[in-house]
């Protein structure tokens, strides 16, 4: 059989994009190939379960638009479909004098990306929101909220009544004139157009795919602590220090889930691998594309003072701790588990910049989504709109042809 479309990754925006093709296209043939056993077996299934307002991103970015149009649409979603979420709110908080203006140049952020309901709050009322913090003032974040991303990722494929096939690594790609032939380590599949959501693998599908992306994407490991039980009270919401100003990460957040338990993290260390979770996880291949690529280096020289704290905090819980303390001062070294690590793909250009923005490339008969980070979950029913419709629109162009009839 030949499938019309195939999507490769069944991460959330993988799942998002099978579920957005079906309800524009309900009659193709779908295909999801996703080379492990279960969905959201990445990034999708091991991030803080965040739904993100939108406030930090550059007003006018993808981000900044596709955060705020699929927090909406992802509450509406998960309201429809049963999946635990709550749209319970978040304290950005200041803690010293010397953040004050940079407090302020979030909120006026917030308020240029027209993020609804968003307060300067002073010390007392921080505590009268969430009475074991402290801060010398706070944004609060009435629209943010926390959901179960794994089981959105599930809901979303199953949704899409794609047929998909776990197990199946995509190792080659052969194009030809009415599509591809896709070998994976489970056999051959044959498609007329091919839209890859790889995350951490993104860059390699889009070389198999002939393509020279101007990025690689270099693995960073996010560790998360736990509160022991006793402690979660001292956590009622989502509780942020600023984020850094060049470093690309938000900063050691204390999340409460879906389910009640508490995690602190994650931080941001370079990881010595792409999949492997554990802080001594290795790849050769990994480490040696990520080494031998100049924007790694450059990468490191402008941030080596941030990346050394990194380091010295992801072997020390004492940091670990005291970074959260700074935030809930009565939180102690013995309320913090060690618990889980994701990895986020960073994708660094050349120059040791990072891609800010979520990046997508187009050929002929295939679409590779090349940059989603933080907040594509969040994001990800918005952005599976612009995803299908630029797959649609260029199939459309190769083929001449409305494609209306597949
Ligand atoms: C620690 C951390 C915390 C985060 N917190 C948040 C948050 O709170 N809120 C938020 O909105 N965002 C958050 N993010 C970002 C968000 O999780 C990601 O942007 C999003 O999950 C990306 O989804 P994806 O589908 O592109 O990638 P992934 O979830 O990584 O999925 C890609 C899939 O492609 C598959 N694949 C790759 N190569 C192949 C191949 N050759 N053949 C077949 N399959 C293949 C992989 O196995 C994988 O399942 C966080 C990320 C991390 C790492």
């Amino acid at each position: 059989m030949v499938y019309d479309i195939t999507v490769i990754g069944a991460g959330v925006v993988g799942a998002a994009v099978a579920h957005r093709l079906r309800q524009v296209r309900p009659e193709a043939r779908l295909l999801v190939l996703e080379k492990e056993k279960s969905p959201a077996f990445h990034q999708s299934g091991r991030n803080s379960g965040v739904i993100h307002s939108g406030i930090y991103y550059k007003p006018g970015s993808l981000k900044a638009r596709l955060c705020a149009q699929g927090r909406e649409k992802l509450y509406e979603f998960a309201a429809s479909q049963k999946i635990p979420h709550e749209r319970c709110g978040k304290l950005i908080l200041a803690t010293s004098p010397a953040e004050q203006s940079r407090l302020q140049a979030v909120y006026e952020r917030g308020l240029q990306n027209g993020i609804p309901g968003i307060r300067l709050l002073g010390p007392e009322e921080i505590q009268a929101y969430e009475p074991e913090a402290r801060g010398i003032g706070a944004i609060h974040v009435p629209v943010t909220g926390i959901i179960d991303y794994r089981m959105l990722t599930q809901r979303l494929l199953s949704l899409s009544e794609a047929e998909v096939i776990y197990e199946a690594e995509v190792i080659s790609l052969k194009s030809h004139a009415r599509g591809y032939v896709i070998h994976t380590s489970r056999g051959s599949y044959e498609t007329k157009f091919l839209i890859a959501c790889a995350g951490l693998q993104a860059d390699r599908l889009a070389r198999l795919d002939g393509l020279s992306p101007p990025l690689r994407i270099v693995p960073f490991r996010g560790d998360y602590y736990e509160l022991r039980p006793e402690a979660r009270w001292k956590v009622r919401h989502l509780i942020y220090p600023l984020p850094h100003p060049t470093y690309p990460v938000l900063g050691v957040h204390l999340t409460r889930m879906t389910d009640g338990s508490v995690e602190a993290g994650p931080n941001a260390v370079f990881a010595w691998a792409r999949e492997v979770y554990t802080r001594t996880g290795f790849s050769l291949r990994d480490t040696l594309e990520a080494l031998t690529f100049s924007g790694t280096w450059r990468f490191f020289i402008q941030h080596w003072r941030e990346g050394l704290e990194e380091y010295r905090r992801a072997f020390s819980k004492r940091l670990f701790w005291r970074s959260v303390q700074r935030l809930v001062p009565s939180l102690q070294e013995e309320d913090l588990i060690p618990g889980r690590s994701g990895i986020r793909a960073l994708a660094l250009a050349r120059d040791g910049k990072f891609w800010d923005d979520f990046y997508f490339v187009t050929q002929a008969r295939s679409l590779h989504v090349l940059n989603a980070p933080s907040p594509a979950a969040t994001a990800s029913l918005a952005l599976a709109e612009v995803i299908v419709q630029k797959a649609l629109d260029t199939w459309a162009l190769c083929t001449s042809v409305r494609i209306g009839g597949l």
